[in-house]
């Protein structure tokens, strides 16, 4: 099929992309003998698991619906975390999963017995923030996510293999070496016990000018001064600018400036543009004034503030214009909503240049959830 056999709105996922992603990360397994873990909460889409478990090591779950579509779908190991796990669940958490993250002393206590052998570990709050975007920080005031020093008690060791940590989004090398340095600095003493540490994710790896080198060479020396098996659990850098949301323009209506309605919707799906907030890069396109002709691009939901952003273009846009908004593959699928009863956006595929339309999706599923 080539492109316009294609429904909008539809997101496409590019193999190729995806593919040359996965093999940056097998490169640093390979280099370094670390594990990479695709977290699923970033990228569910399962058609490429197949894919996916050709070059990574396992999946990691947020709870048991994640972790069951890894066990169903994917291969390799399978880790799950959770603040906190629900006693109806956990039998079936247990029989899936290899791998079980707790987030508190609690936690622990209550299911370690139940826990049957798994590999068990435990989050902790390196109390080190390197970001600024507090939504973002694990690390913030008031954090719920890990166990702080001053609330850490050794009598949980004994049931523990692991430690976790997750405190970066979208960072480099740089920001993950100071933070292992933090957290070494005041649970290192218990590193030479443990099993394993997982570094958790927001490793921007296969974003260009990634410092590679520094992180394999962190990677080296922590799996050789601690003996333990190191574990990266990136979402993001799997599926990094791997995938398209082609939309097509419906109307333009004109208030002070042109705004093209489109079929898609920031709010239902790409709320990150409205949630992060970001700017999705947008195929021939500039900023506001840049190119001759400026556009508010906004959707047909009722949502004053559905709004994608002010874009240029060389030609003015028309009815029936189809654009492609990049970078669409993460945080998009997994995200998305049915508000104001908008369809949710087709899923195909790309691979050297022929389009496969993978899934499609009906009033059905707008009515199911309600
Ligand atoms: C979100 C999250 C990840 C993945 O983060 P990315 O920014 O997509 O790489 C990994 N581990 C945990 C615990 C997370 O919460």
């Amino acid at each position: 099929m080539k492109f316009y056999g294609l429904p909008t709105p539809v997101y496409v996922i590019d193999e190729d992309k995806l593919t040359e992603n996965l093999e940056i990360l097998a490169g640093v397994q390979a280099r370094t003998g670390c594990k990479i873990l695709l977290a699923q909460k970033a990228f569910s889409c399962y058609h490429f698991y197949p894919l996916i478990s050709k070059y990574l090591s396992g999946y990691t779950s947020s709870g048991l619906f994640e972790a069951r579509l890894a066990s169903e779908e994917g291969s390799g190991e399978n880790h799950v975390y959770c603040p906190a796990y629900l006693e109806s669940e956990f039998s079936e958490i247990v029989k899936i999963c290899d791998h079980i993250v707790f987030n508190s002393a609690e936690q622990v206590k209550k299911f370690a017995p139940l826990a049957g052998g798994r590999s068990l570990g435990l989050r902790i709050n390196p109390e080190y923030s390197t970001q600024a975007s507090e939504i973002y920080d694990p690390c913030a005031k008031y954090s719920r996510l890990g166990v702080t020093k001053q609330n850490f008690c050794g009598d949980v060791l004994s049931f523990l293999e692991g430690f976790h940590i997750h405190t970066l989004c979208e960072q480099g090398a740089e920001d993950l070496v100071s933070t292992v340095r933090a957290f070494e600095k005041s649970f290192g003493g218990y590193f030479k016990n443990l099993k394993w540490l997982n570094l958790g994710g927001g490793h921007h790896i296969t974003k260009a000018g990634y410092n590679i080198p520094l992180l394999e060479s962190e990677i080296k020396r922590l799996s050789d001064k601690y003996g333990v098996q190191i574990y990266l659990e990136p979402g993001e850098a799997v599926a990094l600018n791997a995938g398209y949301l082609y939309t097509k323009v419906l109307e333009i209506v004109r208030n002070g400036m042109d705004i093209a309605i489109l079929d898609s919707s920031a709010e239902c799906h790409m709320p990150d543009v409205l949630e992060m907030p970001y700017r999705p890069p947008l195929k021939d396109s500039g900023n506001a004034g840049e190119k001759k002709y400026t556009y508010r691009l906004s959707s047909r939901t009722c949502l004053a503030g559905d709004v994608i952003g002010d874009y240029s273009f060389d030609e003015p846009l028309k009815c029936g214009d189809v654009l492609s908004f990049s970078d669409m593959a993460i945080y998009t699928m997994v995200k998305n909503n049915t508000f104001n009863g908008m369809p949710l956006p087709a899923i195909a595929k790309v691979k050297g240049g022929e389009y496969t339309l993978l899934k499609t999706f009906s009033y059905a599923d707008f009515k199911s959830r309600l």
